[in-house]
């Protein structure tokens, strides 16, 4: 018979509290949760999380406290609330509660984390005594309007430089109503009940706050131990489905090399260098060589395929590597032309073999299916490039669906449907049985991810009805299509 034992969090939370190394500990009582939406391990492996947590305690003027999902989300609005690592404090013990989003699925979690808490998940149900809510985090920079009927206030873009200017706002004597009005007159802050559904200019942080870097080292993040520092802002390339695609004001800004390695502890044995384009740096293979030269293991956040030539294959194996990981997203060179990422066959093929020169063990592939007009030769064309790249080492195909985001070119692009996107994984699948080790992410849960991402108000509403009665796709499926929405493609014979 197996026993299960419950797990006390507070027990577990001391456990990791005691394993961190850099934790920033000051003796003022913290009136802010900074709080994750997803659990500690992804929590700790977040640079902008760990970088809003950074800022704030060394500010001076405010501390917090951190609160996470659980390792094993209970059913939705069940279970007792989330307590503080710092304090095992719940949520509405706290005057401002910052929610870190990174993208739409998060939502869910943090109507649950809300109602375990016992605090009213609308806005407009939580008077002075509550906490007021606030959020940010990557999710703002394409569109936060599903989040409208549950917070207070979010920060739009990039923290740094509104971000102790908005916590000042937020925690200064008075009524809600008062504090939300000074914080609706920040350049970059959004208030739903006060703005509606104009969003403010995405804030742009000043160069000098760069760069990012992360304090805690922890053996229990995803990253393992991991310091993670950034190395670029931004990105200067075009793609058409991506959110960090050069904006005006938001292109590549260069973290210089002596930048990155002041802020790297010299007892630092792993280091993530972080970014949008890291791979598109033009210091980057002396910045991986230094550190190999230091005996540091070195992970890039992203890998262009054209940059993967030989000086920095090498740098990345002496630095470690066994594994290299980049995108191809397009299925052909037909699509991939088309959303303008400059990927070619030959790109790839190249970088297979610097990588089997240099002894990489391993090519992780990512890929979109479900890209506007995509048909099955595109999925031929593909698996005929998988199974040419397998013949120079192993390959891992990670599988995503396309989603359409808002401030991109292909925002208004319709899903592709559950059927298409399944039939299009199916056949790559079969082609390359044998071949290449071949994994895809939910579909089903990318249609959620696409309807939140061109959603407002009324899609967010959906999400709370569906969490109210279960949480299961088909309880979305349901809350999504009074509203107008459909999971399978108007054309699935369209190959
Ligand atoms: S997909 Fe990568 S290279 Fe393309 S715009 Fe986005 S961050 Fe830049």
């Amino acid at each position: 018979m197996i026993v299960r034992r419950s797990i006390d969090p507070r027990s577990v939370a001391r456990s990791r509290l005691s394993d961190e190394i850099g934790r920033i500990d000051r003796s003022l009582p913290p009136r802010i949760a900074l709080t994750y939406p997803s659990p500690y391990r992804v929590a700790m492996s977040s640079l902008g999380f760990q970088t809003v947590y950074r800022r704030i305690q060394q500010s001076g003027q405010e501390t917090v406290a951190r609160v996470f999902a659980p390792d094993d989300p209970p059913a939705w609005g069940q279970g007792s609330a989330d307590l503080s690592y710092e304090t095992a404090a719940p949520l509405h013990a706290f005057a401002l509660v910052a929610f870190s989003i990174a993208y739409e699925l998060e939502l869910a979690s943090m109507l649950g984390m809300l109602s375990r808490a016992g605090i009213p998940l609308l806005g407009a149900e939580r008077d002075g005594d509550s906490p007021l809510i606030v959020a940010g985090g990557p999710l703002t920079f394409s569109n936060p309007l599903p989040l409208a009927p549950f917070v207070d206030a979010v920060l739009i873009g990039e923290a740094e430089d509104e971000l102790m200017d908005l916590v000042d706002r937020a925690l200064a004597a008075g009524s809600k109503a008062h504090r939300l009005e000074q914080l609706a007159t920040m350049g970059s802050v959004w208030v739903p009940s006060l703005h509606g559904d104009r969003l403010p200019q995405a804030a742009i942080c000043h160069t000098e706050q760069l760069p990012a870097w992360a304090p805690i080292r922890t053996p229990h993040a995803e990253l393992r131990d991991m310091f993670l520092v950034e190395a670029v802002r931004g990105c200067s390339r075009r793609c058409h489905y991506c959110v960090m695609r050069g904006q005006k004001g938001r292109g590549m800004r260069i973290i210089p090399k002596e930048r990155i390695m002041d802020r790297i502890p010299s007892e630092a044995r792993k280091v993530g260098l972080v970014g949008a384009s890291v791979s598109d740096h033009p210091h980057i293979v002396s910045v991986v060589e230094t550190l190999a030269d230091r005996g540091c293991h070195v992970g890039l956040s992203s890998l262009r395929p054209e940059r993967l030539r030989e000086p920095l294959v090498r740098a990345l194996r002496a630095a470690g590597a066994k594994t290299i990981t980049t995108a191809m997203d397009g299925s052909s060179q037909r699509l991939r032309d088309l959303i303008e990422r400059n990927t070619t066959a030959e790109h790839l093929l190249l970088a297979a073999q610097t990588c089997r020169q240099a002894r990489i063990e391993r090519l992780k592939l990512y890929l979109m299916v479900g890209l506007p007009g995509e048909t099955t030769r595109d999925m031929e064309e593909c698996a005929a490039l998988v199974r040419e790249l397998s013949r120079l080492l192993p390959i891992s195909l990670g599988i995503s669906t396309f989603c359409a985001k808002v401030g991109t070119p292909l925002q208004t692009a319709p899903f592709a449907g559950i059927d298409v996107a399944q039939r299009h994984i199916k056949t790559l699948r079969r082609a390359l049985a044998g071949k290449a080790e071949v994994r895809a992410t939910s579909i089903r849960w990318a249609w959620v991810e696409h309807v939140l991402a061109g959603g407002s108000a009324s899609e967010g509403l959906a999400v709370f009805e569906a969490e109210r009665r279960g949480g299961t796709f088909s309880d979305y499926r349901k809350a999504f299509e009074k509203l107008g929405h459909t999971p399978f493609s108007a054309h699935p014979g369209d190959d």
